[in-house]
């Protein structure tokens, strides 16, 4: 007979987890929603548009790098100068083209997160026929400023990276006694495939969720919620553990998530987690 080592400790832990996903399918059940769901569809299918302009971004911010004064200024340790065109270049881009792909992927979100509220059981949307002929506003005021806030917020982000990148790399640099050598860090740090595909995934979940939640916001304007509905974490089954403490964690829907949660997922970078949205206590009653 085949004996199988298995720890106890391990056994533990394999328990653990099948009553975790236990636990959470009924949750599932119970909530009515799926772990993979519209969102990440809408996400995946503006993925290779987003990052292309991503990295068109880091290709103009290279093209616009002066090689011989770069060359000049790392030999004396010194390279933020000499990369600020580069910088520039690169945002001067995003600051163009991020603000209409943001507004797709939050229009694409916010519908779906309309199409979420007719199947949703005990909301009083599900019972109103306005919420199928309803579509996620675009020019609503909050989500022009979310847009414009967030683009900001996303090249601030990526420059302050590139910046820290350029002052690791002298750093190590002076340390190992080979300045010179500096020089393809520094080039390398005004970014690459690996860093434009980190910030599409990221980017992708973080507007759709957004939009999905502004969508709600917009629903509740028009009436066609009670304003008592409640908002529900959802994490995928390759969650994080963070993510995973999260899951089925109920909040009101203007709350803000225990847990460092925030406003809502994406948590952190290539995070994918999602929402949905439940009816409150009153509706239920109803
Ligand atoms: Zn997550």
């Amino acid at each position: 007979m085949l004996h199988l080592p298995l720890s106890s400790t391990v056994a533990a832990r394999v328990i653990e987890r099948l009553v975790r996903r236990r636990i959470r399918n009924a949750v599932s059940r119970r909530t009515g929603h799926s772990r993979e769901n519209e969102l990440h569809a809408v996400a995946e299918k503006f993925f290779s548009k987003f990052q292309a302009v991503v990295r068109t971004a880091f290709a103009r911010g290279h093209f616009a790098v002066d090689h011989v004064a770069l060359r000049q200024a790392t030999t004396k340790g010194e390279a933020h100068e000499a990369m600020a065109p580069a910088a520039f270049a690169t945002q001067r881009y995003l600051q163009r083209e991020l603000p209409k792909l943001l507004l797709s992927l939050m229009e694409a979100g916010g519908n779906a997160g309309l199409k979420r509220l007719g199947s949703v059981r005990g909301l009083r949307a599900a019972a109103d026929t306005d919420i199928y002929s309803m579509k996620f506003d675009v020019t609503n005021p909050d989500v022009i400023e979310w847009i414009k806030e967030h683009t900001a917020e996303l090249v601030k982000g990526i420059t302050e990276t590139t910046r820290q990148d350029i002052t690791d790399a002298i750093a190590a640099a002076f340390e190992s006694g080979t300045l010179r050598e500096a020089y393809d860090d520094i080039l390398e740090s005004v970014g690459d495939d690996t860093r434009a595909e980190l910030i599409t995934r990221t980017e992708c979940m973080m507007a759709v969720n957004e939009g999905q939640r502004e969508s709600w916001a917009q629903a509740e304007e028009a009436g066609l919620l009670t304003g008592d509905e409640k908002r529900v974490w959802i994490a995928t089954d390759d969650a994080c553990s963070e993510c995973e403490e999260l899951d089925g964690v109920q909040v009101d829907l203007d709350e803000e998530y225990p847990l460092d949660g925030g406003d809502g997922p994406p948590k952190h970078p290539r995070c994918r987690c999602t929402e949905n949205i439940v009816a409150g206590q009153s509706s239920e009653e109803e």
